[in-house]
């Protein structure tokens, strides 16, 4: 196997807070410790909440933690024509349907997603017939058939998650009525296209790999290899989010340096024994995944300032 493509992704909806850059740092380094390289790509498929000025500061936020890349690809937003494409390979195969279901029927007759707290779709639309959906007068979203299916996912950082994508998912919307595309197919496509061989990301999303793999064999493309991160949590409990104004990187780029900031990350998700100030490049040198905890990681924030 040649060198490891890997890639950030983030989406441009504020500045980086701690879990974003953990997430990216655990990225470059697993690719930078294998001599690959990395593909920048903004996810901003939500227009109402992502803007070119979060896309500049989160590409400003990476180059001061030293977390280089080596192309940048078309923001998402600008890319609905080769999903289309895409789109078009799923209905000639037969795999789409229209939906109507409004939000509030969907979450009352479907049963909880297993894995990220969302519903398993029961497939109410699927055998509407073509006189049944004339009589919606609104525009339908398009859902793709699941097969009852066990995908397997051999996580770097989770070792094996699997989930059967009809009795855990179910069918499952890949552009929404107003046309947008959804995040799991744009992110098959551009993964794909990109070459992509190596997904790292938050924990968050290891219940979304199950379905991006499901498109990548009907699409044509490998499977990348996924490494799903632990979450930050704040000592109360609480996830860090972008809400948390005083994570984000604007207020520690006044208060900190990227090294002490790095060597903090690193050694509390076990990548390195001290809390010594540390550059990206220094840690790719010790980064192993073995060392990487597995579970959600405790932060105490107040630590990097005494
Ligand atoms: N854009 C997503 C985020 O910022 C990440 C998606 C992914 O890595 O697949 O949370």
């Amino acid at each position: 196997m040649g060198a490891p493509v890997g890639r950030f992704a983030p989406t441009p909806s504020g500045r980086m807070h701690l879990g974003n850059v953990f997430a990216a740092l655990i990225g470059w380094l697993s690719v930078k410790s294998k001599g690959g390289s990395l593909v920048l790509r903004m996810e901003d498929l939500d227009t109402q909440r992502t803007s070119e000025e979060f896309a500049e500061a989160l590409r400003q936020d990476l180059k001061w933690l030293g977390l280089d890349w080596d192309s940048e690809t078309p923001p998402q937003s600008r890319r609905s024509k080769v999903y289309d494409r895409y789109f078009d390979l799923l209905a000639d195969q037969g795999l789409l349907y229209p939906c109507y279901c409004t939000r509030s029927q969907l979450h009352s007759v479907n049963a909880p997603h297993l894995s990220d707290g969302t519903y398993v779709y029961a497939g109410t639309c699927r055998n509407l017939t073509e006189a049944q959906r004339n009589a919606f007068d609104r525009a339908p979203a398009f859902r793709v058939k699941v097969p009852d299916k066990e995908m397997v996912v051999e996580d770097l950082c989770q070792g094996t998650y699997r989930q059967n994508l009809a009795a855990q998912c179910g069918d499952f919307v890949v552009r929404r009525a107003d046309g947008v595309y959804v995040y799991q197919l744009a992110v098959t496509v551009d993964d794909g296209l990109a070459g992509v061989t190596e997904v790292v990301r938050g924990m968050d999303l290891l219940g979304s790999a199950p379905r991006q793999m499901y498109l990548q064999e009907l699409f044509d493309f490998s499977h990348p290899v996924y490494g799903h991160v632990p979450m930050l949590i704040a000592p109360d409990g609480r996830r860090l989010s972008k809400r948390d104004k005083d994570m984000d990187l604007g207020f520690l780029q006044q208060n900190t340096t990227a090294e002490k900031l790095l060597g903090f990350l690193a050694y509390t998700s076990g990548i390195i024994d001290a809390p010594e100030a540390v550059s990206a490049k220094e840690l790719a040198t010790e980064f192993a995944w073995e060392n990487l905890k597995k579970t959600d990681i405790c932060l105490d924030i107040t630590q990097l300032f005494t």
